[in-house]
Parts: C-alpha cells; structure tokens; sequence
C-alpha cells in the first residue's frame, strides 16, 4: 500500500540544505475547488473594461518594485540564485506587469468592409478560466508572463507554481489580491506536478493552459490534455547554440557566454547550452573564456559578491556532475576549468558545483545533444558559417540562438538559417516585455510575451449586422 504524503511542502534552501519556508499540499479536491470559485467569479471579473484590470496589475507592479528587496531575499532563499539575479527577477516581473497594463486599453476586434450581407465586426472575449504551470528556474518572471495577459484579457487564472519554489510566487499573488484582483480570480494551488498539475491539465474547465517546463513533462502534459478542448501553450526546453564569428569581438564575445551560461548557475531555458567558435580566433577565445569563468565566485546567493549559486537541489547537482564525469570517462576531452563539486566547509550543505567549461567533446556528445540544465559550457571549434550553422541546428531544439560578430552579412544569414524561436545578434538572454519568446521543434508551441500573448488569451466573436 501507498503510503500517504505528508499533506505539507517543505521548501529547501539549496545553498544551506535549510528548511525555507512550507506549504499546503494541494490535492486534485483543492484544484477543483480552486476552478469552482473562478467559475463563480468569472462574470464579474469579465465584465470589468482591460483598462481596470490593468490599473490592478499596475499598483500591483509597483508595489512590487517598493517590496523588491524582501521578495528577493525569499527567492534567492527558496531558489539560490545571488541576490543582485532574484532583485533583476523581481523588477522583471513588474515589468511584465506595468507592459500588460500599458497595452490593455488596447484590445479591440476589427470592423470589416461593408458585404451583401450588412456590416460585419469582431469582438474580443476572455476565454474563461485558465491555467498556469510554472517551472522553478524563473518562477516569479514566468508567473507574470502568464498572469499579465491571462488577466487583463478578462480570464480567472489558476496558478501552480513549482512544489521547490512557490513561496515567492504565493507572495506576489497575495500583493495582486491587495491590488484589487479577486482571490478568486487568481488562486494558486501549491502542490506536486502529478496531483495539482495533472488536475488542471485533464480538467475540461480549463479552456486554456500554458505550460512552462522540461520537454519530458510537456509532453505528458499534452497528452493529459488532449480530448479536453483547451488551447496550450507548451514552452519547453532547449539547448542554444551561440556562434562566435572569426569577425566577432572577441572580449565583448566572451562577456556575452559567462553571462549567457553561468547566469542562474545555468538553469535557464534559453542559457547559452553549446558554443562553435572559429579556428581562426579559436585560441584567444579559449583562454579569455577560462579565465573569466575561472574567476566566477560561487557560493550562497545572500553572500556579497557572490556571482553564482547552488543548482536547485542535489539530484540536478549530482545530475549535472555525473554528465561531466562521463565524458571524462568516455573521450579525450578537457575540462578548461572548474569541473568538481566544491569540498569548502561553507559550501559542504549545498547543491553546488563550480562553473564548467569543457573543449574537445565530440559535438555529437550528450553535452551538445541533450539540455544540460547546469553550469557546464561546452566549447567546439568550426572552420566557418557553413559548419557553425550546421551543427547550431543539429538538435531536436529550437528555443533560442546567437550569433557574434561584427558583419551584416553574417548577422543576417545566420539570423535567417538558425531554427530557433528568437535569434539574438551579439547578445544573448535578455528578452523585454513584448518581443514575443517561444520555441520550435521540441522547445514548445505557442508564443509568451507582447501582444500575441494577449491574443492567445482571448477568443473571437464575429457579429454580422444587417441593418
Ligand atoms: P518540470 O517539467 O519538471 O516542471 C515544470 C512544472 O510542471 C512544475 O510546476 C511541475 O510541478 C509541473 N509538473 C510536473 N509533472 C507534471 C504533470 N504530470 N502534470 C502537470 N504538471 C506537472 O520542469 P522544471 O524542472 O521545473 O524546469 C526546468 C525546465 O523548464 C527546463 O527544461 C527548462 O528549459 C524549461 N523552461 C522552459 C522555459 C521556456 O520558456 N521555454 C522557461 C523556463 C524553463
């Protein structure tokens, strides 16, 4: 027989091994109770103008910015990342916020040309009550790019954070509720993936979902919903490429894959997770690389000057370790620098692991393959665009790329050639509010950010007038 979990999630520090807090968990019974109260609040929340819910979402956005220090302080404790990354989150998610109220005067239908038949016009509708599953790497960001639209469209939305991080997440929701936003309107339903999680995916209450996770668990996802008539919203994982031209600035080049990989110690969807630079400048890169990466102060993210955190737990820890032990053990490759688990004593309770940079693995290898969601940096060398952008979209992938370098022409083609959902030239990561971010391939479907996710969020009623 099954025995019964403990109706309470502990929430772990990553960096301390310490307890950072608990919650319910929530079982099938609670998510439906959960849509039986937005069902019930929905009508009025409906009927409110875009205008008025976005001034909630606003004073909820700055209150958010005037509490940014504490709520930072709860992420990084819940989550690990460095304190500086969970305030750049926090701001993040008030952008979000502040960029759905700026725009929710904006929804309209369109008036069509006169026909035989009379005047024709469409109007825009929530669609009712929607869902939110959200992973731990990002939580409180990807919250708001689901919460902002799914809001200001009219629809009630019910929340599931991560079982290993929602206590920021229960934060920022309960500041929405003070802003004006009914409880009711946006509940969130703490608990595991496979109860909480499973129960909005199957629920046909549900008129849509958007996911945000591994491939894997997208997957299964999409067959639990599958016969329930909901729209979903499915970004996954990836692997980006960046490519380092013989043309690039190598420096500038080399600040843009210590920032792009280590940031929150590599656990982030468009992380820059493989890097093909040319033979010509192979070397310099190689070497400016290790010695960045090589000075990248690990430790607990409350701590000044730390510059990266523990992975989230020690299974993704050991996770990550035993990927890099294999290809030791398999090829002839070289670890440029870092490779081990940290063994100081302030370190010892942690999930940590120093940041990786790894050359010399065959590009076929698990690291080039495969989303290594940690801090590991595989370096491969290529002779030119040809075999860059080959190997770039030799993947099952296609969330994010990038391409460094100072020519037009290279910006171009390769902005053209890479299968990837967004391309950046001589940048990587940052993504403002309303460009919209999605994937192709295995990265997902759909899109999140800007006016299109707003649009995903409502559907059309066409009128036809005759006078
Ligand atoms: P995960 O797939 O393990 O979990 C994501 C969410 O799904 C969690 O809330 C989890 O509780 C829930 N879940 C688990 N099983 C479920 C089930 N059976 N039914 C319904 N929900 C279930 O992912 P993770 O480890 O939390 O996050 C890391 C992954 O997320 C990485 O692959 C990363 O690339 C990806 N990610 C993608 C994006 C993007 O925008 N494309 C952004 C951030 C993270």
């Amino acid at each position: 027989m099954n025995e019964k979990e403990p109706d309470i999630i502990e929430i772990i520090n990553p960096a301390t091994g310490e307890r950072a807090g608990t919650v319910n968990r929530c079982t099938k019974e609670d998510v439906h109770s959960a849509i039986d109260g937005a069902e019930d609040a929905f009508s009025g929340w409906a009927a409110k103008s875009p205008r008025e819910r976005g001034k909630m979402l606003f004073l909820a956005a700055q209150e958010i910015r005037n509490k940014q220090v504490g709520l930072a302080e709860l992420l990084t404790a819940e989550q690990g990342k460095p304190l500086s990354e969970a305030k750049n989150e926090i701001q993040g998610c008030a952008a979000v916020l502040e960029y759905y109220s700026s725009i929710s005067g904006t929804v309209r239908g369109d008036f069509l040309p006169k026909s035989d038949y009379g005047y024709s016009f469409t109007v825009k509708k929530p669609l009712g009550i929607c869902g939110a599953i959200i992973p731990w790497n990002m939580p409180v960001l990807i919250m708001a790019w689901k919460t902002g639209p799914a809001l200001v469209a009219g629809n009630c939305l019910i929340v599931k954070p991560s079982s290993k991080t929602p206590l920021t997440s229960l934060k920022i929701a309960s500041i929405l509720h003070r802003c004006g936003i009914p409880e009711d309107v946006l509940p969130v339903v703490t608990g595991s993936g496979s109860e909480a999680g499973s129960a909005l995916a199957e629920s046909r209450k549900i008129a849509a979902l958007s996911f945000t996770g591994s491939a894997e668990t997208g997957n299964f996802v999409e067959k639990l919903s599958c016969g329930t008539g909901k729209r979903l919203t499915l970004e996954l994982g990836g692997s980006d490429p960046m490519i380092v031209c013989r043309d690039a600035d190598v420096d500038s080049a080399v600040a843009g894959a210590v920032a792009g990989r280590f940031y929150n110690c590599g656990q982030t969807c468009t992380a820059v997770k493989r890097l093909y630079v040319m033979e010509d400048i192979a070397e310099e890169f190689k070497r400016k690389l290790t010695e960045k990466v090589s000075q990248i102060k690990t430790g607990n993210g409350m701590m000044k000057g730390t510059k990266m955190g523990p992975l989230i737990d020690m299974e993704a820890r050991d996770k990550t370790a035993g990927v890099i032990a294999g290809i030791q053990e398999d090829y002839d490759a070289e670890i440029l620098t870092g490779g081990e688990i940290p063994d100081s004593p302030d370190l010892k309770c942690g999930s940590f692991l120093e940041p990786t940079v790894i050359t010399g693995a065959p590009k076929d290898c698990t690291l080039f393959t495969e989303e290594i969601f940690g801090p590991v940096l595989p370096v491969a060398v290529v002779k030119n665009m040809d075999e860059a952008i080959e190997e770039a979209n030799r993947t099952k992938f296609g969330l994010g790329a990038s391409v460094w370098t100072t020519s037009l022409k290279n910006s171009f083609e390769a902005s053209e050639m890479l299968d990837a959902g967004i391309v950046w030239v001589n940048r990587h990561l940052k993504i403002p509010p309303e460009v919209p971010f999605g994937g192709e391939k295995e990265s997902g479907s759909g899109r999140e950010n800007g006016l299109c996710a707003l649009e995903r969020y409502m559907k059309e009623k066409t009128v036809i007038m005759t006078p």
